[in-house]
């Protein structure tokens, strides 16, 4: 945690969810009660077919949501794409953008990232930066190089905590059940901060939101979230079923 910064527990269903599944959101916002919303700020990111509903569903609970990709483009001829206004006019106040999912079956490089994360900025929404290294990657001793150069690449210039969250998700992590050590979160988060501030100085970065996400379930979520520099969470599986998603955010907000 970074105790000048409100957590963000984000939840990411893929490409899960039909209209009864709007009942998820309805729990959630049920137990998003009095004591805690002062502590943690909470976002569903529903497949873009359901955003409309969800935000509708979610008025008055102060649950954001948000898309999980964006064009590149502002609008035209972009068959099956959606933009980033697009999302915004259907409720969405963020947006994730290079999810590994993205990266690897789209073969999204950084420079589309970092397109898309501008396109959302345009259009008034906080994009979400997914960055992670592979299992390999890990395993080479690589990861801290690896994540420092998706960052690079992939952070919008001139961003600022108010523009710009950043989500740490080693790939081999993301829906496997396992998770990094503490320590080598605590080691990445660091140096996420440490590059961030090269990018963009030294105060914006010390005040933008640093997600950790794969496999977070509330049985591991406090000790995750109690990791320096770890501002909240990307929850994909867990994020499908209220209790787990509400048992995280309550680990998050201490
Ligand atoms: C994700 O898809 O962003 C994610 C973190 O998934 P899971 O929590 O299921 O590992």
């Amino acid at each position: 945690m970074t105790r000048s910064i409100k957590p963000l527990v984000a939840g990411n269903w893929k490409m899960n969810g039909l209209k009864a599944d709007l009942a998820i959101a309805a729990g959630v916002a049920k137990g998003y009660d009095a004591a805690l919303k002062p502590s943690v700020d909470l976002a569903i990111c529903p497949p873009a077919s359901l955003l409309f509903a969800a935000t509708a569903a979610l008025i008055g609970s102060r649950i954001a949501t948000g898309g999980q990709d964006c064009s590149t483009q502002g609008s035209g001829a972009f068959t099956g794409e959606v933009s980033a206004a697009m999302l915004a006019d259907a409720g969405a106040s963020f947006c994730i953008v290079g999810h590994s999912e993205r990266r690897t079956l789209h073969g999204e490089t950084n420079a589309t990232v970092k397109a898309k994360a501008e396109a959302a900025q345009k259009a008034l929404l906080l994009p979400i930066v997914c960055v992670g290294e592979t299992k390999d990657e890990r395993e080479a001793g690589k990861a801290l190089a690896v994540v420092k150069k998706q960052l690079r690449g992939s952070v919008p210039d001139g961003a600022t905590p108010a523009t710009l969250v950043v989500a740490y998700e080693p790939v081999w992590a993301i829906g496997t059940g396992l998770t990094p050590t503490a320590a080598d979160v605590a080691e990445m988060h660091e140096a996420i901060r440490a590059e961030l501030g090269r990018l963009l100085g030294k105060q914006a970065a010390a005040g933008v939101r640093l997600l950790y996400g794969g496999s977070v379930k509330p049985s591991n979520a406090a000790e995750l979230m109690n990791v320096a520099n770890v501002d909240g969470a990307l929850v994909g599986g867990a994020s499908l079923k209220a209790e787990e998603f509400l048992a995280i955010a309550r680990a998050c907000a201490g």
